[in-house]
Parts: C-alpha cells; structure tokens; sequence
C-alpha cells in the first residue's frame, strides 16, 4: 500500500485528481467543431514520431502523478486507437496500484479492440458519438464514416465489461441539435449515459460563435418535454456533469455545461500533451515541459516538485471569465491537448 500523499492545492484550493493523456495528435475523424477539414489538411504538420513521448516515459511520469494525488488517468487525443500498441501503455499504467483508468475514443475501431482494451487493464470507455442519423454522423465527422461502425463499437465495450459506456455528444446548435432526443432515447434503459457537451470555443480553428452553443438547460428541456427528467446529485465533489435521470426508472443522462454554467471552481484536472507538455488548463496558450526535464536526466524527485511547482501556482478559471475577446484569443488546439 503507498502512504496517503499531502493534498497538493493550487491557489484556489483545488487538490489534483485527474491526469489527461494525450497519446497521439492525429485522427481518423475530421470534426467540425475540433479538426476542421480547412487547417487539419494534407500538408498538416503532425508530431514527427521521435517527439511524442514514449511508452515507459508516459508511465514514469503518471507514477509521479499518483504520488502526487493523481487517481483517475485518462487516454485522449487525437484518437488515442490510432497509437501503435496502445494496449501495451494500457497495461503498463493498469499495473499501478490505485488508479482508475479510463479513454476517451470515436469508437470508430473500438469494435474490433475492445476485448484487448479491457484485457490490458482499461476500466471503461467514453465514445464521442454526436448524432444516431446516419447522414448527420457523417457530416460531423466529414469523412463519411457510418455511424453503424461506432454502434457496434459501443456494444462490444458494454459486452466486455468496458461499462458503464459513456456517450459524448458535442451539441452544435443548427448542425446536430435535432439528434438530442433520438440519441436519449436510443441508450434509455441501455445502461449507458449519454452526456450532451456545449460545443466551446477551444484552440483557434473551430470558429466558434455563441449563438452556436446550445445551453444544457435547452438540452435537458428538450428531453424532459418527451421522458420527463428529474436532476440527481453527483456521484462526487467537482464532478464535470450535472446528472439527470429518467422519472420511469430508464437510466440517466448527464449535461456538460461548460460555456454556461462554469465549473473552474472544482476543475482538478492537468491535461498532458503527446510531446509532453503540461497545461494547467483546456483553454491555456502555453504548457510546462515535462519531456526536457524526463529526457534530461532528472531524477523521479525533481520532476515531482516541478510538478507541485506548476500546480501550486495554477490559478486558472478561463470558462468562468471567457468574453468574445477571450474567445477569439489564440489556444492550443483539443486534438493536440486532448479533451
Ligand atoms: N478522438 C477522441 C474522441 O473524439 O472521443 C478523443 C479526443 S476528443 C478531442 C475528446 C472529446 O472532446 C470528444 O468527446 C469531443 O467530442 C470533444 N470535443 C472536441 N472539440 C470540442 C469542442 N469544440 N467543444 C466541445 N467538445 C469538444
Ligand atoms: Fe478526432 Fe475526436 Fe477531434 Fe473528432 S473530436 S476530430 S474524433 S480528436
Ligand atoms: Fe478547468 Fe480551465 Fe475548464 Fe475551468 S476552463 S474547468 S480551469 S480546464
């Protein structure tokens, strides 16, 4: 057993729980509102391979992490399936004694890779999925990918104990907000939770607008006007989604209310790059390199102070003080930070 580690806060009193690890910074899919077909083209300058972090430095560095307080890691992108042999960091990070560990994919291969997932040590699964119609599916994932493809997907993780499955659904108001009700109704009762995400103005190249965030108070409207909803309190403290069940017993739903109800208050998340870059927040412009002081020889001790150091000076709230200034303000990018 490791000893309880001394709560590391930052300067709003937040401790760190929550590791984001972004695996690869490519993807298969060309999202609207992530990787826009216009910046994300052929001549993209993706990380060549001798920059992303390894295997054995990614599980040093999250050992780190846990001593620090870390309990919940999770795999993200890009499409963290696409990384060569991702099973084999699975396992080696599910052999650390205490930790959860999720990832977050398209579910585009997840059919064929969710037994070697859940053998290597994952946990669960959360599949972005942002409309059952199979036209819309492909319009947002603009390269003609069948949603037939991710369905099967997330049957195979339920079916292999990869659950609960959590279903992301990015909610663009005049692009896929009539997929709401069908996408609720299609995992009532199913044991699933399909969680409905404002759409935010992450990086510089989804050319956000407000008028195209669809408030989670209309979502919840929306589907309480067809299977009437009644709010349920968190399974947690700082839990991201506020949760609302169906009043005849089918399960429940969650809304991400990230653009109108911000939650930077309990924010315990650190979000790690594929090349090794720390940020202290989705919305930051500038990450702490972690990949230096690893490949520099530092020792385990040094790079967890360097570690204390970047999250006792954290101070930021982006989504409680975002402005169309800050909006329109240059970001790194959600397929390169991960979400
Ligand atoms: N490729 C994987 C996937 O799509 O699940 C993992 C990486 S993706 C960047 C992580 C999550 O971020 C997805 O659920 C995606 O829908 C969400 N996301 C990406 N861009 C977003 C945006 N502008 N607003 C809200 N959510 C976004
Ligand atoms: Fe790829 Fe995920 Fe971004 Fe879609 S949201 S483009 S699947 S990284
Ligand atoms: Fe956390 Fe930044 Fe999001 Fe606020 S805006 S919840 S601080 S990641």
């Amino acid at each position: 057993m490791n000893a309880q580690p001394a709560q590391l806060l930052d300067t709003r009193g937040r401790p760190l729980r929550d590791l984001r690890i972004s695996v690869t910074d490519r993807c298969n899919f060309r999202c609207l509102y992530c990787m826009p077909k216009t910046v994300f083209g052929r001549d993209y300058p993706f990380l060549p391979r001798q920059e992303l972090l390894s295997f054995e430095e990614i599980t040093r560095i999250a050992r780190l992490f846990v001593a620090q307080g870390v309990t919940k890691v999770r795999l993200t992108g890009g499409e963290p399936l696409l990384r060569h042999r991702v099973e084999q960091l699975i396992e080696m990070l599910a052999a650390i004694p205490g930790l959860e560990l999720t990832l977050t994919t398209n579910g585009s291969i997840l059919a064929k890779k969710a037994q070697t997932l859940k053998d290597a040590g994952l946990h669960r699964v959360t599949v972005s999925l942002d409309a059952l119609d199979d036209a819309t599916f492909r319009r947002m994932n603009d390269v003609d990918f069948p949603v037939a493809q991710v369905l099967e997907g997330i049957e195979a993780a339920g079916k292999v104990g990869l659950a609960p499955v959590k279903i992301n659904m990015v909610v663009k108001r005049g692009t896929n907000d009539e997929a709401i009700v069908p996408l609720a109704e299609h995992f009532r009762g199913s044991g699933h939770i399909v969680r409905f995400i404002e759409f935010m103005d992450v990086g510089s190249s989804n050319d956000w607008k407000m008028d195209e965030v669809l408030p989670s108070r209309d979502v919840i409207r929306r589907i309480d006007a067809v299977f009437p909803l009644e709010a349920i309190d968190p399974n947690y403290s700082g839990e991201v989604a506020q949760r609302w069940r169906y009043k005849d017993g089918a399960g429940e739903i969650g809304v991400i209310s990230s653009v109108t109800r911000a939650f930077c208050s309990t924010c315990t998340r650190l979000r790690l790059s594929t090349e090794g870059k720390l940020y202290t927040c989705l919305f930051a412009d500038h990450g702490h390199d972690l990949r230096a002081l690893v490949r520099g020889g530092s020792t385990d001790q040094e790079i967890s102070d360097r570690i204390g150091a970047i999250w006792r000076t954290r101070d930021d709230r982006y989504s409680e003080i975002r402005t169309a200034e800050t909006a329109a303000r240059r970001k790194i990018e959600m397929s390169y930070i991960g979400g």
